[in-house]
Order: C-alpha cells, then structure tokens, then sequence
C-alpha cells in the first residue's frame, strides 16, 4: 500500500509559503505504517491538476490532498476530482446549512460563490470541517482490475486540515502492516552523557522501542518510537519503556510530550493552590517571560522584576533602608553574593505577598579566558531558603535559559520534596 501526498495553491509553488502539509501528513501516514512515496506541489492550475490527479490515483493506493477547496475561482479541486471521476457536482443540503449558519454566526452575509462550497462529486462523501467553511471530500476511485483509490481532499488551511484529518481521514483509512508510535520524556539537571549512562541498555539502538537522546538548552529529551502491528501494541510498549526510565531516573524526570519544566511547575503550584514571584538580573527577565506564557500562570504568578542596576537597588528592591550608594555603578553588578541574591528573593515574596520567590543574581565576569562566570540562584519560601551557585561556561545567549531553568528546576524539587 502507497500514499502520495498532492499540495495545491500556486502560493507554495511561487515559494510565497512554505508547504507544511505534506511534512505533517507524512509523518502521520508513517505512524500508521503507510509508506509515502510521492509528494507533489502544483500551481492552482486546471490543466496541471487533472494531469497529476490522474497519474497520482493510478500509481497510488491512497491520495491525500490540500488546498483548492475555497469558494475563490482558483480553488479547483472539488470541480476536477468531479472531472477525474466523470462524475457532476451535486449540491448537499446539510453543507450548505452549516456554512450559511457559520455565516450568520460571524454576522456576515454568505456570497453565492461560497455555494459551491456545499457542491460535491456525485458519489463522494462529505468530510465534515467544524471550524471552516470549507468541507473536504473523500471518494473512492474506481480502478480496472484493482481495488479503488481512496482519495481525500482536505482544506489548505494547516489548522483546518489537520482536525479533518484527525477526525474524518484518518478512521476511513486502512492500516498498514507495522505501526508507529512515538512520546518523549523530559528531564532537567543532569547532561546528556550522563543521563545516557545511567539508563544503561535503554538505548541500544536495536531495542524496540527506540529510545533517544537529544538535549536542548540542558534540557534533555527522551525520544521514545515503538514499532509494532497495532496501535495498542506500541501504546503498551511504550508505557513499560517509560516506567523503566521512570526507575532510572526518578526525580529528574519532569515531564512528557508537550510538557516544559516552566509547565510543570504551573501545574504544580496550581494543583496546591500556591503563587510565585520572580527577580532575575542575570536572565535578564526570560524566567518571567517563561512563566507568564505558560497557561495557568495568571493565577499563580505574581509578577517579576526585572533589574539591571546596582546590587543595592537589585538587594533591596528599593527598600528605603537599601537606598542605591553613591559608590555602586553598574560595573558593580558582579558583587552580589549568594547572601545577596536570597535577600532579593525573600524581599521580592515579602512585597509581593507571594508564598514563593525565585531570584537570579547578575552573572559575574570569569576571572580568566576559560574560567567560568558565576550567577547565584535563590528560591525563599515560608519553609525554604535555599541560594545555589551556578557555574557557566558557555555563551550568555545559552547560559540564560540554563540559569532560568535552573531556578525553575530549584523549585520544582522543593515542592517534590515538601509534598505540601
Ligand atoms: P486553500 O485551501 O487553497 O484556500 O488554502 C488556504 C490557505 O492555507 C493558503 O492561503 C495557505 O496560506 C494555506 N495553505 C494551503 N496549502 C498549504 C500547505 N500545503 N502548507 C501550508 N499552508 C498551506
Ligand atoms: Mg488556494
């Protein structure tokens, strides 16, 4: 069984956009075990279009289409599938109901060129769109002597095309013989090399499930692909590959799939009903920035302060007691001490309220070439004040989101800990 993946909009042939459907579509079709062995990118092109329709139905068992189902008169596709298969178009109530009602909901008045939108090829079936106007079409192509062509075509819009997929394509489409299934798990404070030794055999590279290694900004990734006949099988593979790990690495561990450690410690301080703050000098504001953006933070963080001043103003917060001295320039930034830095955190909990700060102080300059900068990372909370030096060695570009995740972290291990 073959599959071949046709994108249409003379917008990606121009390369005024990049087509991102076919990669996405591929890997899908790979994880139900169907080969891909064609991908083909055409202009909104009547001719061209029904040439390639042609050959791709004869030389491939499924056909999965994006783009050209606008009501616009370069979106050709629903005609020429109707062309391909001698077939008429015919209208579907049901259709042309759920676009004018879509219409009427955004308070617009449905064009009668939208119409065409709820015309399909006599003898296809509607593949429903429930957030766009435009409802795809799957067909069965008859073929001579073989069995038919199963041909979807899907909206071009990324986002649309994929819900299609998901809920219409992808129960009508045969499975192939070997299945694909893939998760990761995400770990924080240990390198690469490391983490690789302690999970020992895990990742031989004949081992099914495959598990890989690739790290990010220290965070380190655990790329897990189970190969089996079904769906299930891989599933319950993978779970067992993961509990393995999970004995192996224990706490370090701090998440799966789309999780990030910023995520998880959202979650974390929700579940408890705890809120956070953060002063940062070093990162420059990026563990504020990580935090805010995470869903669920409105209600767990409180705020950051982001300083680039003297250790007084950084220490005090502008306590009335730390006023900036006239000594203290800029340059001085190096001078915060581990003492310091904690006092920044509990004078950031104590204005803010907050059952938990987190602080990073200034990186200091390396002594030598070669020699490594310092920051202080501090986390005070009602039970816990903990300061730790943070060695780093590498490009500040890099060294700011390690020194970010690594007050994250900090904390994350203080809430495992406390259980509270
Ligand atoms: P269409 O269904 O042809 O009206 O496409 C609607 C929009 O979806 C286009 O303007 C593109 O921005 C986007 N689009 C269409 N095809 C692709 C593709 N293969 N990859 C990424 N984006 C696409
Ligand atoms: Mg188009």
């Amino acid at each position: 069984m073959k599959a071949e993946i046709i994108s249409i909009g003379s917008e990606l042939t121009s390369g005024a956009k990049l087509d991102t459907n076919s990669q996405w579509l591929s890997t899908e079709l790979s994880e139900i075990g169907i080969p891909v062995h064609f991908h083909a990118t055409m202009a909104d092109d009547r001719q061209t279009m029904l040439e390639v329709f042609q050959t791709a139905v004869e030389r491939s068992d499924i056909v999965l289409v994006t783009g050209g189902l606008g009501p616009t008169l370069d979106d050709l596709t629903r005609e020429l599938i109707a062309e391909l298969t001698g077939t008429e178009l015919v209208l579907d109530e049901p259709s042309l109901k759920f676009i004018q009602d879509l219409f009427e909901k955004r308070g617009r008045v449905m064009a009668e060129r939208n119409k065409i939108q709820a015309m399909f090829p006599a003898g296809s079936e509607v593949l429903h769109n429930p957030v766009g106007t435009a409802p795809g079409v799957w067909m069965e192509v008859a073929r001579e002597g073989r069995s038919p062509s199963l041909l979807a075509a899907m909206p071009g819009v990324p986002s649309e095309m994929k819900i299609m997929y998901r809920e219409q394509v992808l129960p009508r489409l045969p499975q192939g013989e070997r299945v694909i299934r893939r998760s990761s798990v995400h770990c924080f404070g240990q390198g690469e090399s490391n983490i690789e030794e302690m999970l020992g055999d895990l990742t031989a590279r004949d081992r099914n499930p495959e598990v890989g290694i690739t790290a990010s900004s220290a965070t380190i990734s655990l790329r897990i692909a189970a190969h089996g006949s079904s769906i299930q099988e891989c599933d319950n593979a993978i779970a067992e590959t993961k509990s393995l790990i999970a004995e192996k690495l224990g706490a370090l561990i701090f998440g799966e799939d789309d999780h990030t450690l910023e995520s998880s410690v959202v979650s974390m301080l929700l579940r408890r009903g705890m809120a956070i703050t953060t002063v940062e000098a070093g990162t420059r504001g990026l563990l504020a920035q990580m935090l805010s953006s995470t869903p669920g933070a409105d209600s767990c963080f409180l705020g950051g302060v982001v300083l680039n001043a003297s250790p007084s103003v950084v220490i005090s917060l502008g306590d009335d007691d730390g006023a900036a001295d006239a000594d203290s320039g800029a340059g001085a930034m190096s001078l915060v001490s581990a003492e310091e830095t904690l006092e920044m955190a509990q004078n950031a909990r104590r204005r803010f309220e907050s059952d938990f700060a987190l602080s990073i102080s200034p990186f200091t300059a390396p002594s030598a070439p070669g020699e490594p900068a310092t920051s202080f990372i501090a986390l005070a909370g009602e039970n816990v004040n903990e300061v730790h030096e943070h060695k780093i060695l590498v490009d500040p570009a890099i060294a700011r989101p390690r020194a970010a995740k690594g007050a994250l972290n900090l904390l994350r291990h203080h809430l495992l800990k406390s259980g509270d």
